[in-house]
């Protein structure tokens, strides 16, 4: 008998401004790489963002909700766009982005940050430096201070006006992302760093507590601990110390965009956002991009590579997750540069044909 195919079902919610140019090439990527590796995908598009607020006057529609919930990965462009900033605060676009990332319940981002050698001057760092770096940063991405119950304002004895917010941390909480931490430590490089505040803040006390604990079910992994204030400084100092990094909501805020601008590179950032179980959410980290939107400008590989993320930590194909990264790499090596990486001497391509070059790099 034939084997049988693996079959995926995948959800794309393209949204908007660039977000549906870039959906698109990643989808065609995802296609041929199935059809290389034997495997079937279907999609699904649905609408999210502003263009569902467009449409049925909500951000995030039921059916787009379920549709995601059911798939068994949910590839998402960009979302929001001057068109909508003036909207009610209830009904903006990127209300949309928190209610799926609730919905999916998904409460470990990760995000890549990684110096290709063929973009090493996009970086903000020194050549010496930024050489190699290749980081991958994993938030906590429900919990903590962002969403801490005990908030508001108020106005204390002496009459002065406050504004005061609280992080807590559970246990549970803590081990969830830290077992993402280490599983992913583990498929990289091995080596985890844990980035808190435990010689001020009692939930970063409780925080290396938990991480240590889980460590002794981790042998192979090596693990460190670091002050935020002093990974910071790290970052810029000397990147490639670190492999994969462990943080809270708000620390892991601010280090992954400290981490992807040590790259330079925005076009080409992606991220996943995992669950227990259940479908994850990948995008890139870049916005919808408006004042390019349309003009087949667009770099698409930072949803390309959202989509062999999609491969690697949603679906478990690792094979067919390096094939893409190879191919990003082989298009780039080839010279093949959209305007936000462009360079003297490369050759210049919209969106479109950026995708097209990487389906011919596929093999
Ligand atoms: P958001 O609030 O949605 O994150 P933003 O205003 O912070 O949006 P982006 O939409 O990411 O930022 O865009 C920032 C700049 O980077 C813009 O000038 C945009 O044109 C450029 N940019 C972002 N993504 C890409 C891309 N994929 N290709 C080319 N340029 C991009
Ligand atoms: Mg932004």
């Amino acid at each position: 008998a034939a084997p049988t195919k693996k079959r995926y079902s995948i959800t794309l919610l393209p949204g908007d401004g660039i977000g549906p140019e870039v959906v698109s090439v990643a989808r065609n990527v995802l296609k041929l790489t199935g059809s290389l590796e034997g495997i079937e995908f279907s999609f699904q598009e649905m609408p999210m963002g502003g263009a569902a607020l467009d449409l049925v006057g909500v951000p995030l529609p039921d059916e787009t909700l379920s549709a995601a919930r059911q798939a068994d990965a949910v590839l998402l462009g960009a979302i929001g766009g001057y068109k909508w900033d003036n909207n009610e605060k209830h009904l903006k676009p990127e209300t949309g982005l928190l209610q799926i990332r609730a919905g999916l319940n998904v409460f470990a981002n990760l995000r890549p940050a990684v110096v290709l050698p063929q973009l090493v001057d996009a970086s903000t760092l020194k050549r010496e430096v930024a050489e190699g770096v290749d980081i991958m940063v994993v938030r906590e991405l429900t919990g903590g201070i962002y969403f801490g119950k005990q908030r508001g304002f108020g106005t204390n004895e002496d009459g002065h006006e406050f504004g005061y917010n609280t992080e807590v941390y559970a246990a549970n909480e803590v081990d969830r992302i830290a077992r993402v931490a280490f599983e992913t430590a583990r498929k990289r490089r091995g080596k985890l760093c844990s980035v808190d505040k435990a010689n001020v803040l009692e939930a970063s006390m409780l925080w290396r507590k938990r991480v240590i604990a889980m460590a002794a079910e981790y042998p192979d992994v090596e693990l460190s601990h670091m002050y935020v204030d002093n990974a910071a400084m790290q970052l810029v100092r000397n990147p490639k110390q670190f492999d994969t990094i462990v943080t809270n909501n708000m620390f892991g805020d601010i280090l992954s965009d400290e981490a992807s601008m040590i790259t330079g590179s925005i076009g080409m950032l992606p991220s996943a956002s995992l669950g227990a179980s259940g479908p994850g959410l990948f995008e890139p980290i870049h916005g919808s991009a408006p004042d390019i939107a349309g003009q087949d400008k667009a770099n698409p590989l930072a949803t390309v590579l959202s989509a062999a993320l999609l491969l690697k930590y949603g679906l478990g194909e690792e094979n067919a997750a390096k094939r893409v990264e190879n191919a990003v790499l082989n298009t780039l090596n080839k010279g093949f540069r959209t305007g936000d990486i462009y360079s003297a001497g490369a050759k210049l391509v919209g969106c479109k044909e950026m995708g097209e070059e990487v389906l011919k790099s596929l093999d």
